[in-house]
């Protein structure tokens, strides 16, 4: 009789994820579990470690989304796998390779026993779990992706002088990071007042937003706002809280290759996203902070929103894209300010940069292409 190991199984077919016994036959390797039955050719059957490298995994390019999981290493030298000498040489790479501490299991069982759908904390859990996981250069790469797309679409100022006042007006928030390489910024010009972030590092600040503000400190408090957003991956987040149970699942197991078609497939649905108000919340919080470690004023950020509603009250109508996707509530305004008000004495200097230089040249330039 053949040996059987505790595993479990993924499947297309499966919602999340199914516990249960894993047999190699002389040409299959079987899974069968209360899901049902599920089976993968020996030939071309493809072994990996995931998870923490916990878990053997046994995948088959024809048969995609399906994997089965065990941690049960003797699988390895299961009489049937050895017989092909295909297997054999992905065993003995697997056996080079370093065994990690074994982890998750009870992760399994509770998400077995459990059932995942209905259980919501542990939802929130594996959302976190994910993103965490996403390696931050994968993040970049897709931001950068996103990034060329929107970019095509949109009108990105590229004067060389003009970039280089940017880059010089976020120099104090660069020295408060240790991703200061991750972080690119552009202008767009666009007369709505707006900023974002992506993924990985672009922020894009409209021009209609630059010439808004009194004072440099005020795009900054903005930018540090926007930078808050992706350092704590907001975007990833909301895109990973989009996502199934079951590549979920797989991607805490250390497969990412589901959630990252996933992501791309739906890579539309960051143009159009806003953050939670917890995220901004966060992001304010944060963006305070940035402003504080830079030796900038901290009350930037609050004066900006200031000006939005002083000018949202005049106008009348729609009130400025920014504070669509970021609603100056009074609560969130509140926070700022008690921040502000119970955080220590600190260092503020005086900014050296000439706004209504920047202001001029960003101008000139939006009104040259746009027209
Ligand atoms: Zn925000």
């Amino acid at each position: 009789m053949s040996p059987t190991y505790s595993a479990v199984a993924y499947d297309p077919d499966i919602s999340g994820v199914a516990q249960g016994n894993l047999v190699i036959q002389s040409s299959n390797a079987v899974f069968w579990g209360q899901a049902g039955e599920f089976s993968l050719p020996l030939k071309g059957l493809r072994l990996r470690l995931g998870g923490q490298d916990d878990f053997l995994f046994l995948e088959h390019s024809d048969f995609l989304g399906r994997s089965f999981a065990t941690q049960d290493r003797a699988v390895l030298s299961d009489p049937n796998l050895l017989s092909f000498p295909e297997l054999v040489d992905q065993i003995q790479g697997i056996g080079r390779h370093k065994h990690k501490r074994l982890r998750g299991w009870l992760i399994f069982l509770a998400i077995g026993a459990l059932g995942i759908a209905s259980l919501f904390p542990l939802r929130t859990w594996l959302v976190f779990r994910v993103t965490e996981a996403v390696p931050r250069q994968w993040e970049q790469d897709f931001g950068q992706a996103l990034w060329d797309q929107m970019a095509s679409e949109l009108t990105v100022l590229t004067d060389a002088e003009l970039q280089g006042q940017l880059d010089r007006l976020v120099q104090p928030l660069l020295r408060t990071t240790d991703d200061a390489d991750a972080f690119q910024f552009h202008i767009i010009a666009d007369e709505s007042i707006n900023a974002f972030a992506l993924p990985g590092g672009h922020i894009a600040i409209h021009s209609g937003l630059i010439l808004e503000a009194r004072r440099p400190e005020e795009i900054l408090g903005v930018l540090g706002h926007e930078m808050a957003h992706v350092q704590r991956r907001h975007s990833l987040r909301a895109l990973v809280q989009q996502t199934g149970n079951q590549v979920l699942i797989t991607a805490v197991l250390g497969n990412l290759d589901g959630i990252s078609h996933y992501l791309l497939a739906n890579s539309a649905f960051l143009l159009n996203q806003s953050f939670s108000r917890s995220q901004e919340a966060e992001a304010d919080r944060i963006g305070l902070e940035t402003l504080r470690n830079a030796e900038l004023d901290p009350t930037a950020l609050l004066d900006f929103f200031e000006i939005l509603q002083e000018q949202e009250k005049r106008l009348g109508g729609a009130p400025p894209a920014f504070l669509n996707s970021h609603p100056a509530t009074h609560s969130r305004m509140e926070a700022l300010r008690k921040q502000i008000q119970t955080a220590p004495p600190a260092e503020v200097r005086h900014l050296d940069f000439d706004l209504a230089a920047f202001q001029t040249l960003v101008q000139e330039q939006a009104s040259t292409i746009t027209k």
